[in-house]
């Protein structure tokens, strides 16, 4: 393809990316498409010719939007919100065109140097202190990872440069609260501390790690002779947005030498509100955090910062030399290869940058604390009605709930949930995510998509009491 032509499609593409938008609204958020049926619907090999624009842009209408669910759609309830704001995505448009590739500084000064400064400015919006430096990385399950073989290494001075974890007399271990994401089990995997030392500790009545029990947790590892390592605290946890407290949580990690790596992946972006800081109160006392941009904030996935303050020690870990990567300049820059996983990196600060730029910090405030009001509208809906009981603190923008018709208990309350969630989604005019807590379903309702309005607020809960009283 030659410029002139990708001139020409490119308009069109933004034309018809921009019409989806426009449009999006009036879809099924979810898509209804069985398994296979697009696999299907597609050729089985790729083709020896080329074929014309129109062709393709034709099946992307035919073939691959009945398959698609609507992140961006304003009533998605789901997960967490993926904000893919039109900003960002200019930015990562501009990011594929440039085709960059971030192997070090020299490889693309800018992308290095454009990354360091938006890193910087994400730590000043959130109040972070200058003891903070950070890289964007793909994903906080990326970022969590990181952090775990950061803490491996601290623990065992550096063990990887000898025999590594199997020449370790005793065992490490790990903490994390019982609600922490599924990413903590998975960089406790992949680290190679296995399961059986990861602790999931017990939480409270607000869903929050219960930090008797953590000490509790470390003296017993201590007692019988395994050496404790990290403690993984979450603030805003994917089930019910509960907030780890991080200041004796930090207290007992200094005591006994233990790494703190604190999962904000959602909450980080609401301390770009001052309101909102007291939940991550004692952040300094971390070792390193995570926060991701690519939900709540509208930077357009993927995009995960990952802050330390001892930059020297994640270099020491992460870093590999061979000579085809040396240069003049090295001892003078950032080497990002050397804060992560893999070599070759895009150049994801464009779109942070463009949302930054574009949106402006103010305008973003406003609809985090817009999306917080709503949330609270709900909350006092939900207290105020007969037979629904709502099952978290809402200091973010979940709302975690349940319909409990009198009556109705165990099994048969779960079936009644699933039931009137189910229906809610598969009719396609709103999107929940039901979930486990405490063995029993329940229903969250993520608030947040950047489109969402009191309206749209409205319209679900006049559906979640319609299909609970069917
Ligand atoms: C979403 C989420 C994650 C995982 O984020 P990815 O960037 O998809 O890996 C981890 N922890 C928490 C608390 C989350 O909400």
């Amino acid at each position: 393809m030659q410029p002139d032509e990708f001139r020409r499609i490119g308009h069109a593409l933004i034309d018809w990316v921009a019409a989806y938008r426009e449009g999006v609204a009036g879809l099924p958020v979810w898509s209804q498409v069985t398994p296979g049926a697009i696999r299907s619907a597609l050729p089985a090999e790729a083709p020896e010719l080329p074929e014309p624009f129109e062709a393709v842009l034709a099946d992307l209408e035919r073939i691959i939007a009945p398959g698609l669910s609507h992140w961006q759609h304003p009533r998605f309830f789901g997960y967490f919100p993926a904000n893919a704001a039109l900003a960002s995505v200019l930015g990562d448009l501009v990011s594929s065109g440039l085709g960059q590739l971030g192997l070090n500084w020299q490889s693309s000064p800018a992308l290095t140097e454009l990354e360091e400064q938006m890193a910087g400015w994400m730590r000043q919006l959130c109040g972070l202190s200058e003891a903070w430096c950070g890289v964007i990385q793909d994903t906080a399950s990326t970022s969590t990872l990181v952090a775990l073989l950061c803490a491996r290494e601290r623990s065992t001075s550096y063990g990887q440069a000898r025999g590594g974890l199997q020449a370790e007399e005793l065992p490490l271990t790990l903490y994390c609260s019982a609600q922490s994401h599924s990413s903590v089990e998975k960089a406790t995997l992949l680290a190679g501390f296995g399961r059986a030392n990861l602790r999931a500790i017990a939480t409270d009545a607000d869903h929050a790690m219960r930090t008797d029990m953590l000490a509790e947790a470390v003296a017993a590892d201590l007692a019988a002779g395994r050496r404790p390592c990290a403690v993984v605290a979450t603030v805003g946890t994917t089930a019910t947005t509960a907030v780890d407290p991080l200041e004796p949580i930090a207290a007992i990690c200094r005591e006994h030498g233990l790494w703190l790596h604190v999962d904000t992946a959602m909450a980080g972006s609401a301390m770009i509100l001052p309101e909102c800081r007291w939940m991550w109160a004692g952040i300094e006392g971390a070792d390193s955090l995570v926060l991701n941009p690519h939900k709540w904030l509208g930077a357009v996935f993927d995009c995960s910062i990952f802050y330390v303050r001892d930059a020297q020690h994640l270099i020491t870990v992460m870093s590999t030399n061979p000579s085809y990567l040396q240069t003049a300049a090295d001892s003078a820059v950032t080497n990002y290869r050397d804060w992560g996983i893999p070599l070759g990196r895009r150049f994801r600060a464009l779109k942070l940058w463009f949302l930054l730029r574009l949106e402006g910090a103010a305008a973003l405030r406003a609809r985090l604390r817009r999306d917080m009001a709503l949330a609270r509208w709900l909350a006092s809906e939900v207290d105020a009605a007969a037979g629904w009981v709502r099952l978290n603190p809402v200091h973010l923008q979940t709302v975690c709930v349940r319909h409990e018709p009198q009556g109705l208990e165990g099994e048969e309350l779960d079936r009644h949930t699933l039931g009137w969630v189910g229906r809610i989604n598969a009719s396609g005019a709103a999107y929940l995510t039901p979930a486990l807590l405490d063995g029993r379903w329940m229903c969250r309702v993520s608030i947040g998509a950047e489109t969402t309005a009191q309206a749209d607020v409205e319209a679900l809960w006049a559906l979640m009491r319609e299909e609970a009283n069917r």
